[in-house]
């Protein structure tokens, strides 16, 4: 085998990569394992001609597969383009491919297809995002003008006083909307800036919750019941972490209904200590469960639950979280509720 076979024949059996060989007409002429779980086919599939570039390439891609091909005529090598192959099941997988000849008339060479289906799924998260984030900041605004408009005209024509306090309300309501966004945005852009680095020191779990379910206990109707073990010490930052909480007992009012209670429980085994957060609320489904922790995930709930969320949230809890070194998962049923549990591992034991 000559040495530049030899290369690619490394490469084809790392699987890191799908590679396929190929003569740059319709045949592939062999493929690796990467390559066919990525378009779903087998090696029976290449050894029959099942498995061509015809069937996976979409034909929307006809013309730069031609402009592509003829890169490869005169630089030996195309540059890596993102287009898309169909899954044997029919589903579209974004890829990004590249090719190399290895020999003069382009009668075989080797291409190269990495799956971006994750990197798209995040482009696109990230578009809907900001698109979220504009009509989120523009809608209390348009809102708060009118009431302004309105102060206006009832100041000036002595109006009603009971008109005047409503309208002041409901711009007081906008800015508590505006703000929240605002610290979500102002969280999310210190994660990114690699500002995130904290300090940790030995604290009291029981102490903090303590303090914590004391300053929640009545939010919006809801109680916030706090109970659990004594004497458990943890490495953490007691602003990070009742950041962390709060957030989770956030989530659990704006995720149930008023008048059930929140939970928040406190054990430990050998090594962690878990704190847990218990809702009583609409649930997540097992779908989704496994993409909440994501970046700008959210959930489109059929109700007012959608409202004034920014799929941020979670994402930080987490990151913070991994920072102590610890973890959080979490565990629901649909209409029944969901309980959050972060564990931290526990120190002087
Ligand atoms: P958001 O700002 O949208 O609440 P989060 O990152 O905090 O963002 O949460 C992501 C998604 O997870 C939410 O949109 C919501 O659908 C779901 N979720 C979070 N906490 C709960 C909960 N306690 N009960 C049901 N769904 C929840």
């Amino acid at each position: 085998m000559s040495k530049e076979l030899f290369k690619y024949q490394a490469l084809f059996d790392s699987n890191m990569l799908g590679v396929t060989a190929t003569d740059f007409n319709d045949t592939i002429i062999s493929a690796n394992d990467a390559f066919l779980s990525m378009v779903g086919y087998t090696k029976e599939d290449v050894a029959n001609g099942t498995l061509r570039w015809s069937v996976i390439s979409p034909t929307k891609y006809d013309a730069t597969d031609q402009l592509k091909v003829k890169e490869l005529l005169t630089l030996k090598t195309i540059i890596p383009f993102e287009k898309e192959y169909i899954h044997k099941d029919g589903h579209v997988v974004p890829v990004l491919v590249g090719a190399e000849t290895l020999s003069n008339d382009l009668s075989f060479g080797a291409s190269f297809a990495l799956d971006i289906s994750n990197l798209k799924e995040s482009e696109r998260r990230k578009d809907d995002f900001a698109a979220f984030v504009s009509h989120e900041l523009r809608t209390p605004l348009s809102v708060m003008k009118l009431s302004a408009d309105m102060l206006h005209v009832l100041i000036s024509q002595d109006g009603d006083k009971n008109e005047l306090l409503e309208t002041t309300d409901q711009i007081n309501e906008q800015i508590d909307k505006l703000a929240a966004l605002i610290s979500d945005l102002l969280s999310m852009a210190r994660y990114q800036g690699n500002e995130s680095a904290f300090t940790l020191s030995a604290i009291d779990i029981h102490e903090n919750l303590l303090r914590i379910a004391q300053e929640l206990s009545s939010i919006n109707n809801r109680n916030v019941l706090f109970e659990g073990e004594k004497n458990l010490l943890v490495m953490a930052n007691a602003d990070r972490l009742s950041q962390v909480v709060v957030n989770l007992v956030n989530n659990a009012v704006r995720y149930s209904k008023d008048g059930t209670d929140i939970h928040i429980e406190l054990s430990s085994d050998e090594k962690c200590a878990y704190i847990r957060v218990k809702d009583h609320g609409i649930g997540i489904s097992e779908e989704n469960l496994k993409k909440i922790f994501d970046r700008y995930y959210r959930i489109n709930h059929a109700d007012d639950y959608s409202l004034n969320g920014t799929g941020i949230g979670l994402f930080i809890c987490n990151e913070i979280i991994k920072q102590h070194g610890g973890g959080i998962s979490v565990e629901s049923e649909l209409t029944k509720g969901s309980t959050f549990t972060i564990s931290l591992p526990i120190i002087g034991t």
